[in-house]
């Protein structure tokens, strides 16, 4: 790191927080990038300013008993950890996943300050979750273990305190029981406390696409200024859940053609062009696989079971699954295959190595906080619409997100600009994210 002041912050994180790896790798991602800020402006990028953005405001930890269907008592641990309000109430998802622990929660969470702060609107960092696999339960199951972790957690949540919405393992489904819960303990029919709800019962239009919308509107801005566009681009997504398949058919309507996306058995090959109409029902209809897929599709399209996807040529390639999923070897072949633009759609799914390659190798790389910002921008426009008590059309918020994304992606090239990277996505996304929290931090003082 170019700077002590940001070694001896990165070090004290380690030590404070022995082995939270994905903390570790999140925070000093951002730390390398903010050398030139504490050239230009060390007031912003003081050293207690930088200590107590990397410490959470506050983290809760939580039992979650719950009964299964056979009537057996299971446990499960729940986590929120409200990293920073200095722009808004506490926003971020909840992630269902037996990998959750609280390394995890607290590298979302970090990087959803950034993210958060990056779309301009007035939303602070968070992010929760629990141990708890949702794999292979019923709905009563899950309904049981949404009403359970609510019942500790809707203390600490409120429209203008902290709002969760789902993240991996977390859609409509749980939010929908996890809503109910907390408006039968509070009596209230908070709309604004959680995101990402049903038509009937608050939600916005558009924000199940979004995620997957926004990370497709971020590319079209970054082939628009090189003069390109997706008009027949081959593009390999991996995963396959609701940003994956949303990606796909954003890309489709944009001229592109998807020929590739994963699942954690293995991937799909389709060099027709991935059926979207099929994918959805094997995936969300029947909570099927990929191979499922392969098989029903028939034709060119084949299942290779083995990870990751990366060695499938494409120009343009969205990892879209999870965390270090797109490592030096993943990188090398899609550098080598003449792959042009790699963005992320899920948070941090390329390893720092892999980044270093595809930037050595002159392929466009745009980080997750700026790319997948799509979500959350479009979770705060559900907030807008709750707390005005009005629903928006389809074109209307397809509008606005396109807006929040074309002006992420103009955020992240003038920063990179001004602070000595052009074209830099990595350090735009870092530092631009970064000022505006550290300007409202150092403006409220010492809270
Ligand atoms: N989990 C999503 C993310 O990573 C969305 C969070 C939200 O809408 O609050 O940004």
């Amino acid at each position: 790191m170019p700077h002590g002041r940001l070694t001896a912050v990165y070090d004290e994180v380690v030590a404070r927080n022995p082995g939270e790896e994905e903390f570790h790798q999140a925070v000093r991602e951002v730390l390398e990038n903010l050398g030139p800020v504490v050239d230009k402006h060390a007031d912003l990028a003081d050293a207690e300013i930088l200590r107590r953005l990397c410490e959470p405001e506050r983290q809760i930890i939580f039992r979650v008993p719950w009964a299964d269907d056979d009537g057996r008592p299971q446990l499960n641990r729940g986590f929120r950890v409200e990293f920073s309000s200095a722009l808004g109430p506490y926003k971020g998802g909840l992630r269902f996943h037996p990998s959750v622990y609280l390394g995890i929660v607290k590298f979302l969470g970090f990087e959803q300050i950034f993210k958060n702060s990056l779309t301009g609107l007035a939303i602070g960092g968070a992010k929760g979750g629990s141990d708890f696999d949702p794999k292979g339960r019923s709905d009563a199951e899950v309904m049981r273990f949404c009403q359970s972790f609510m019942t500790e957690l809707h203390r600490h949540l409120g429209e203008h305190t902290d709002v969760p919405a789902g993240d991996t393992g977390v859609g409509q489904r749980e939010i929908g029981y996890l809503f109910g819960q907390y408006k039968r303990l509070t009596n209230r029919y908070e709309s604004g406390v959680l995101t990402g709800k049903g038509l009937t019962w608050g939600g916005s239009r558009v924000r199940t696409e979004a995620t997957g919308y926004g990370l497709v509107f971020f590319v079209d801005e970054i082939l628009r200024a090189s003069g390109n566009s997706f008009e027949g681009r081959k593009v390999v997504v991996s995963g396959s859940g609701n940003v994956a398949v949303h990606a796909i058919q954003k890309v489709h309507q944009l001229g592109g053609r998807v020929i590739a996306c994963s699942d954690s058995a293995g991937y799909v090959v389709d060099e027709d062009g991935i059926d979207l109409d099929l994918l959805r029902d094997v995936k969300e209809e029947r909570r099927g696989r990929v191979s499922d897929y392969a098989e029903e599709r028939g034709g060119n399209a084949r299942f290779v079971q083995d990870w990751p996807i990366w060695s499938v040529p494409c120009d343009v390639a969205l990892p879209c699954a999870t965390q270090n999923e797109l490592d030096e070897a993943g990188a090398k072949q899609l550098a080598g295959n003449g792959c042009g633009v790699v963005a992320e759609g899920a948070n941090m799914p390329t390893t720092p190595d892999a980044i270093r390659l595809l930037r050595e190798a002159g392929v466009t790389f745009a980080p997750g906080k700026a790319a997948n910002a799509g979500g959350v921008a479009t979770s705060a426009l559900e907030m807008q619409q709750n707390a005005a008590r009005d629903t928006w059309t389809f074109e209307h918020t397809e509008e606005k997100l396109a807006g929040i994304m074309h002006s992420v992606h103009e955020r992240c090239l003038e920063t990179a600009e001004e602070y000595g990277s052009p074209g830099d996505y990595v350090a735009g996304a870092n530092i631009g994210g970064f000022l505006r929290v550290a300007d409202a931090m150092a403006a409220l003082g010492l809270v």
